[in-house]
């Protein structure tokens, strides 16, 4: 028969799955200190590893006991294993550290004054499953609620609510048979192992999904350090290119303006040598934060280096560039930063428009601002010049 499987033979192979899981955290943490969700995973793997043995030797000792400690055990690990994912997807936040803390402790001595009181299989079975569906619910939502949730958290989500179906599934027949001990519930009842291999199977699926979740994380993280200016968190000169270029070749389809701006802090030099290099630094973030937020989501802001920065503002003709760039300048003119001195800066501007066509790249549009920012700083900075392709 399908259903007659033997549990013992099944927890061999969750065993030992569960043994080289922790073995290959163990090596991946060995090089990777830092990563404290990867820290909390082992911990967790761990927890179930000895549940999971104590299942495996029970009528090798006492029964109570091995019940009582391998259950509390198990809520431990799996409360564990949801924080390490929470962690993992920066959704561990001190609140739910503490209800967790708080259910975890609330779960254990519930199961155990079950366990010492009316101990029952069949309530123990139930109770235990709600508990986890409890732990898991919310790492699950956690995976498939955000808009930009990758592939891979939402198949990671999927599989907890399919765990969370079948632990439902596997409380409701417990109850219903111990309830009804009628014929037709008991053969559902027999699906019950069944039940339990599958969704156990899903649950190790998960610790796979663990380790290429974290993966993705990290990489993600890469791709950000390796995008972003340090200093000012704005794109740095390589991305807002790329970027550049994307956006040009669907504006050129588009048939729609763009306007370029080149924006050269004013005698930057002199700041940096009359209050130091941290003021300096200091400068380039107060005027990256300001001029963000002038900015539409969709337009580009890199630094280009050093004290000089550009925009790409899409869908914007002359008219709207002459007046977003004056904004700039006026706010940055206007504005102090007040830090253990109080510092006054200006900006020069070189700017462009024109809707672009095949020809038009970064390289022309760089020039040619760049000989209107040179312009800026001949009329004596501190204003916008605005150039056209016609006059280089
Ligand atoms: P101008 O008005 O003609 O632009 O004069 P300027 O003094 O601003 O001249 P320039 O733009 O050539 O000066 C750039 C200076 O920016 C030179 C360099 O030491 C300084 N610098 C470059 N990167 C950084 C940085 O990350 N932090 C700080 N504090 N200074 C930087
Ligand atoms: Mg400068």
């Amino acid at each position: 028969m399908v259903f007659n499987i033997d549990m013992k033979t099944i927890l061999i192979p969750i065993v030992l799955g569960n043994v080289f899981i922790i073995i290959y955290i163990m090596a991946y943490r060995f090089d990777h200190k830092k990563d404290k969700s990867i820290n909390v995973f082992a911990a967790s793997k761990v927890l179930q590893l000895i549940s999971w043995s104590l299942v495996a030797l029970r009528g090798a000792i006492p029964n109570p006991m091995s019940i009582s400690i391998a259950n509390s055990i198990a809520l431990l690990g799996v409360s564990l294993e949801s924080i390490a994912i929470l962690m993992l997807i920066n959704a561990f936040e001190k609140n739910i550290k503490t209800i967790y803390v708080f259910l975890t402790i609330v779960m254990i001595f519930i199961f155990n004054c079950i366990t010492v009181f009316y101990n029952v299989e069949n309530i123990r079975i139930s109770v235990i499953s709600i508990f986890i569906v409890l732990l898991i619910a919310f790492p699950g939502f956690c995976l498939m609620k955000n808009k930009n949730s990758s592939t891979l958290q939402r198949i990671m989500g999927s599989l907890y609510y399919l765990v969370i179906v079948l632990l439902i599934f596997r409380a409701f027949i417990a109850i219903s048979s111990y309830k009804y001990m009628n014929p037709f519930i008991k053969g559902i009842y027999q699906t019950g192992p069944l039940t339990l291999i599958s969704m156990l199977m899903m649950l190790e699926i998960t610790s796979t999904g663990f380790v290429i979740l974290s993966k993705e994380q990290i990489d993600l993280e890469l791709v950000k350090l390796a995008s972003i200016d340090e200093l000012t968190g704005i794109l740095n000169r390589r991305t807002f290119i790329a970027g550049a270029k994307r956006s040009i070749a669907y504006f050129v389809k588009k048939k729609e303006p763009i306007s370029f701006l080149l924006i050269d802090i004013d005698n930057f030099k002199t700041i940096n040598d009359t209050y130091g290099h941290n003021i300096g630094d200091i400068t380039l973030r107060d005027f990256a934060d300001k001029t963000k937020e002038q900015l539409r989501e969709y337009d580009l802001f890199g630094r280009y280096g050093g004290d000089e920065f550009a925009i790409l503002l899409l869908g914007s003709d002359e008219n709207d560039s002459d007046k977003i760039a004056e904004r700039i300048r006026k706010i940055i003119e206007e504005s102090l930063i007040n830090e253990y001195v109080t510092i006054k800066y200006t900006v020069s501007v070189g700017i462009i428009s024109m809707i672009p066509d095949g020809k038009t790249d970064i390289a022309m549009l760089y020039k040619s601002s760049d000989n209107a920012l040179y312009k800026a700083k001949s009329n004596g900075r501190n204003c916008v010049v605005r150039t056209n392709l016609n006059i280089l």
